[in-house]
């Protein structure tokens, strides 16, 4: 989409839609083409009477806002948005490789050099947020997106917030949240940071490090910070080493994002250009 293109006034009737690429909890997204320049987009379908029913539109109002003010190369774009009397429409970049999820379970785990990839893509893009003080706050597999290159994108802003100071508020999947998070005290940017740590290792492992039979134990398990390394699949020294720099209960302890991307475990493996296929 072109930048001069963006202010325009959207319609349906702007668009071809395509085959269906996901639903999520109140979104269906499909792959649409812009009829005039032919560019290739996804379209993010949102029913009001959804949002209406969940008192989401400040949610959505703010997820809006946020992302189409990203400007990131591994953030997925927002162009624009339109709606009709039951529907809101979100014209986002598409991700033509789909959920890095998929990626992860059809491979069980990723090798040293990709994860090492994503670490530093999604630790650009979260020091990017961080700059323009918006935290996500819901970074987990399903929602980081691969384009057609292969770099990661990042995806829904639905959990993110603009902050400047503390913030209070439960909110994602257990598995990929803080000890701060898990407790509802305050917390703030180091959020994320602990996020990272969960993925290097689900990214290494194929399955998050606090995973258990129940909620409580997950929680119990992040409380303690139970972190153990398999002796399967080999992992390397310096990765296991980052990722217990992240995992750190004591949020002012965790690896700063400039850490993470200076440490030798990247330096030595990622692919700065941000490509793994
Ligand atoms: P939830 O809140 O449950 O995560 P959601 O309603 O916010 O879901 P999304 O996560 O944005 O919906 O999208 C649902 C699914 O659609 C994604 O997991 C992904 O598989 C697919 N999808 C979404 N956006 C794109 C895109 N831009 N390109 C390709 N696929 C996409
Ligand atoms: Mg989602």
């Amino acid at each position: 989409m072109e930048e001069d293109n963006l202010q325009r006034q959207w319609s349906l009737k702007d668009f071809e839609i395509g085959k269906p690429l996901g639903r999520g909890k109140f979104g269906r997204v499909y792959v649409a083409r812009e009829v005039k320049s032919k560019y290739v987009v996804a379209l993010k379908i949102i029913f009001k009477e959804q949002i209406e029913k969940y008192r989401l539109h400040h949610q959505l109002g703010r997820e809006m806002e946020i992302q189409s003010n990203l400007h990131h190369p591994n953030i997925l774009r927002l162009y624009g948005w339109f709606h009709d009397p039951e529907r809101v429409f979100l014209i986002l970049e598409y991700a033509h490789n789909g959920e890095l999820y998929k990626e992860l379970r059809k491979r069980g785990h990723l090798t040293e050099m990709q994860a090492a990839t994503y670490i530093l893509s999604l630790t650009e893009a979260l020091a990017y947020c961080h700059e323009k003080h918006v935290i996500h706050r819901d970074i987990k597999p399903e929602n980081l997106l691969l384009d057609h290159e292969g770099r990661l994108k990042i995806a829904d802003f639905g959990w993110s917030v603009q902050s400047r100071g503390k913030r209070h508020t439960m909110c994602g999947t257990l598995d990929y949240l803080a000890p701060e998070m898990v407790e509802n005290k305050a917390h703030d940017y180091a959020v994320d940071n602990w996020t990272l740590g969960i993925l290097c290792y689900e990214f290494l492992y194929g399955v998050p490090p606090f995973e258990a039979e129940s909620q409580a134990d997950t929680f119990k398990r992040i409380m303690k910070v139970d972190l153990s390394f398999p002796a399967t699949p080999i992992v390397s020294l310096e990765a296991k080493n980052l990722i217990s720099r992240l995992l750190v209960k004591d949020s002012s302890r965790r690896l700063s994002l400039q850490k993470i991307m200076e440490h030798p475990w990247i330096i030595k493996n990622a692919n700065p250009m941000g490509s793994c296929t």
